[in-house]
């Protein structure tokens, strides 16, 4: 399989891989003579320039789920379904919520990367109100039509309204505790995406389904259902998850990161059109830090990342959003 994804990798280089190898020049001819005679230097000018698939900007996004600060993710909820028994989750306050959001104004953030953060839903507006311009702001999640009398669900239409530009949709703690299936993830994309509420789209296998050697079997069956709602995909994102690396500290090697992004890239090559495959950020999540995450980003599929517990500490997160520097070639 890793033969296979490498020479599907090739297939997208794009754009932003093309680096200019040094050319064999005479200008070791002159070396010592060039000060004094003045000549025009051989080089050209120096860019940097991001080594990616696709020709789309590198994306971080955090998401702080229902807790708000880094210890009370760690007591997380993850017993039901993940690998380890856990604590009681005590969620965040705006405390907790204040702190982060100074953090994330006082870090330095690379340009050429998008950033967004996902708060939970009842501290929105009072981040929105409160953190920089250069975030954007996601929800977690959105009803699948238009508002009405859907008691305790928020419509894309309100988080429109508050500020929000992106929705994550598909996580995998919403398919697998709360329930949703890949055709009602489907719908929500399609209706978000028609109210111009850009969509984080997640996939990913559980253990058992890697460990059966299902992994692109499941990738491919929530890709379908994404396909199958959504006939734009300039304001989508896919975000690989793989469900075993999420808040467990067990980060998927670059390499079995890498292997999926490929197979998913040609996956939407094939099923929607190559131009989609070429320009759609995939993006990794699970147990992404501020140690592993620049080995993850020099791979040339992986576009950047959706970070649960380590965007809840803003210097990390910030180092997570600068590991776009793992990626630059020089051209
Ligand atoms: C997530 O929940 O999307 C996630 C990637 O979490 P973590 O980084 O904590 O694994």
């Amino acid at each position: 399989m890793a033969s296979a994804a490498s020479s599907l990798a090739s297939q997208f280089s794009g754009l932003r891989r093309e680096a200019a190898k040094p050319s064999f020049s005479t200008a070791h001819l002159f070396h010592g003579v060039q000060s004094q005679l003045r000549l025009p230097s051989a080089r050209r000018p120096i860019r940097s320039v991001v080594a990616m698939a696709g020709t789309g900007k590198f994306f971080v996004g955090g998401n702080w789920k229902c807790a708000c600060n880094h210890d009370d993710y760690y007591l997380g909820i993850y017993n039901d379904f993940c690998l380890k028994p856990v604590q009681i989750l005590q969620n965040g306050t705006k405390d907790s919520i204040r702190k982060l959001v100074a953090d994330l104004n006082d870090s330095k953030l690379e340009n050429d990367v998008d950033v967004i953060v996902s708060p939970p839903y009842v501290y929105i507006d009072v981040v929105k109100q409160s953190l920089t311009e250069r975030i954007e702001i996601s929800a977690q999640n959105s009803w699948v039509g238009k508002g009405g009398a859907f008691t305790g669900e928020i419509s894309v239409e309100q988080l429109k309204d508050i500020g929000c530009k992106w929705v994550i949709l598909g996580h995998s703690e919403r398919r697998h505790i709360i329930g949703e299936d890949d055709q009602f993830i489907g719908k929500k994309a399609a209706y978000a995406l028609s109210q111009n509420l850009k969509v984080i789209a997640c996939i990913g296998e559980k253990l058992e389904e890697r460990e059966a050697g299902r992994t692109f079997d499941v990738c491919f069956e929530q890709m379908k259902a994404f396909a199958d709602s959504i006939s734009n995909w300039k304001d989508v994102v896919i975000a690989y998850e793989p469900v075993w690396a999420i808040g467990t500290g067990k980060v998927a090697t670059p390499e079995q990161a890498q292997e999926v992004h490929v197979a998913v890239r040609d996956w939407v090559k094939k099923n929607v059109s190559p131009e989609v495959a070429s320009s759609t950020r995939i993006i990794y999540g699970g147990s992404v830090n501020g140690g592993n995450c620049s080995e993850l980003a020099k791979q040339e599929d992986i576009d950047g990342f959706l970070v649960g517990g380590a965007s809840l500490k803003g210097p990390e997160f910030a180092t997570i959003v600068n590991s776009v520097t793992a990626k630059k070639v020089t051209a």
